[in-house]
């Protein structure tokens, strides 16, 4: 039976094995959410490459200075960031690995600033999380101490020693 009005606002769009792409048609995002219940410390999907471009995009992950790559597989972009992150992209061995115990149904977030120095699209997170940071625009906006909390690339701690301790 049709209804009128109640149309599921949010669609499946592909399912990847550990986690499902839903595309919300009020907020016009997707998300990733886990199928299954997950284990921390979980290698959940290994990744590479598909090119490395000097610019970044709201779709890319930093790996370098000036580098910048675009994921295979793409799906892997439809991971949304989150300020209590329960995934990590660890650029550095190509996995993307739980960094908490995830249940089945909850969305797989990323800590953006996990990989991206300086984004382009800096933005207002609305995560929820008590431990939300607010306005997100990249490592180097964060305070060295807080952000040392999280797990972060190897470029991004490179990039903290650079930077002279505020006072
Ligand atoms: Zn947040």
């Amino acid at each position: 039976m049709k209804l009128k009005t109640g149309k599921s606002q949010v669609e499946l769009l592909s399912r990847h094995g550990l986690g499902n792409i839903y595309y919300d048609h009020h907020t016009q995002q997707r998300s990733f959410q886990a199928t299954k219940n997950i284990k921390s410390g979980q290698i959940l999907y290994r990744f590479g490459p598909k090119q490395i471009q000097a610019n970044p995009t709201y779709l890319t992950v930093q790996v370098g200075e000036g580098q910048h790559m675009v994921l295979d597989p793409e799906f892997l972009a439809a991971i949304n960031h989150g300020c209590d992150p329960n995934v990590f992209f660890d650029v550095d061995h190509g996995v993307l690995r739980s960094v908490r115990d995830i249940k089945a149904g909850e969305q797989m977030v990323y800590f953006y600033p996990s990989t991206e120095w300086q984004m382009i699209q800096p933005f207002d997170c609305t995560c929820g999380s008590p431990k939300c940071l607010g306005y997100i625009q990249g490592a180097h906006a964060i305070e060295p101490e807080l952000i040392q909390r999280y797990h972060l690339s190897s470029y991004i701690q490179s990039q903290l020693k650079e930077v002279p301790t505020l006072v």
